[in-house]
């Protein structure tokens, strides 16, 4: 057994149009592949200062190639694009699964400041998620004769604390239950997990899941930046000649804006969506405070896992049997320094989160 820290990164992304249109300034800068700082657009001097594990800095300095893939635009640009941030954190990830560990990316931050294209990627440059598929099975693909592998994929969003399978087309009234079982903890009873061959099947559901929760969404007049999606890829090993087996469970969290739902204005189902929504990551920053606090030596009697359905979800992700990495997603605009100083607040309490991650194996007697 060993004792992880939870691992956080943050990543700074290119002015919006919008920024742009309003003539924004950028507030943030980076001096090392560790650290950050921020300026109070109001009080110029007021400068914080953040390190993390790592830190990416996609602002500025880069240019597209012939397929439109975003890189550096010269070879002194601190620039990182999508196969840098796929180097460091995706192979993290791939190689916790393979040596049995399971492994949590959860993409933090507000609407807007690139949770969804860290993880899932636009058109080229895609993200950590189809990165992570395709090395799996290029992975598998090489390996010899002796071992045997199986993966299955699932895709859940939690919306209002209630779970829609984003893989089966029927949707179930008041969404799929959440249930606790000794051994395995939290689970989603009834949640569709298909075994998969290939990358292409995995891209294929990947893309159904994505179109069934902007459907969704756009139904119900929502936006889909308040939900949180869930995708668990289970990775099970076979060593015939060893008689061992190894399994890692891989969850990859694009979860919802982090940004202030207002309650003003709203009424009925709007403001119980605003408040439900707000549950599930007010919780989640419940938790890490909680597990934050207790790294440090303080005395916490309970870390509220219970509170909320992510959480139940995400207890071993956190404190937990798992290793887990944190992105922290910002928007470098003066316009959006409280929400990033927020942000950056949250991920510098994650840093100090204690996992314990085991290799699950067992062996044939
Ligand atoms: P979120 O999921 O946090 O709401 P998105 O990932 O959808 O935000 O990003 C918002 C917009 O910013 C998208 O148009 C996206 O293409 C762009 N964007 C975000 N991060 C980057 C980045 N690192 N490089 C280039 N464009 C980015
Ligand atoms: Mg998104």
């Amino acid at each position: 057994p060993s004792s992880d820290r939870v691992i956080v990164a943050v990543r700074v992304r290119p002015f919006s149009q919008r920024e742009k249109n309003f003539g924004s300034k950028c507030v943030v800068s980076m001096h090392s592949r560790t650290t950050l700082t921020v300026q109070d657009p109001k009080n110029p001097e007021h400068v914080k200062t953040f390190t993390f594990d790592l830190a990416y800095w996609s602002h500025s300095g880069f240019q597209k190639d012939k397929d439109g893939v975003l890189i550096s635009a010269d070879p002194t640009s601190k620039f990182a694009g999508q196969r840098d941030v796929f180097h460091d954190i995706g192979r993290g990830i791939l190689d916790s699964a393979w040596q049995g560990y399971n492994a949590t990316l959860l993409a933090y931050g507000q609407t807007g400041s690139g949770k969804s294209y860290s993880m899932i990627g636009f058109g080229a440059n895609k993200g950590i998620i189809p990165s992570v598929c395709e090395e799996l099975f290029q992975a598998i693909e090489n390996q010899g004769r002796n071992q045997e592998y199986q993966v299955t994929f699932s895709m859940l969003e939690i919306y209002n604390e209630q779970i829609r399978d984003l893989l089966s087309r029927t949707k179930k009234l008041g969404g799929l239950k959440v249930r606790e079982d000794q051994q395995l903890g939290f689970y989603v009873e009834g949640l569709k997990s298909v075994p998969c061959e290939n990358y292409a099947q995995i891209e294929k559901l990947m893309e159904q899941g994505t179109k069934i929760r902007t459907t969704a969404s756009t139904n119900m007049n929502t936006s889909s930046s308040r939900s949180h999606m869930v995708i668990t890829i289970q990775l099970k090993q076979v060593f015939l000649d060893k008689a061992l087996t190894k399994q890692s469970s891989i969850n990859l969290v694009d979860l919802a804006g982090s940004e202030r739902q207002r309650s003003s204005g709203a009424e009925g189902d709007r403001l119980k969506e605003g408040s439900r929504v707000n549950l599930s990551l007010t919780s989640l920053g419940n938790v890490i405070s909680a597990l934050a606090d207790a790294a440090i030596g303080k005395k916490v009697l309970h870390i509220p896992y219970r509170d909320s359905v992510l959480t139940k979800l995400l207890q071993s992700a956190l404190g937990g049997n798992s290793r887990t990495t944190l992105i922290a997603a910002i928007s470098p605009a003066d316009i959006c320094y409280e929400e990033t100083l927020s942000t950056l607040r949250y991920a510098e309490r994650a840093k100090k989160v204690r996992n314990n991650a085991v290799v699950n194996t067992w062996s044939r007697a």
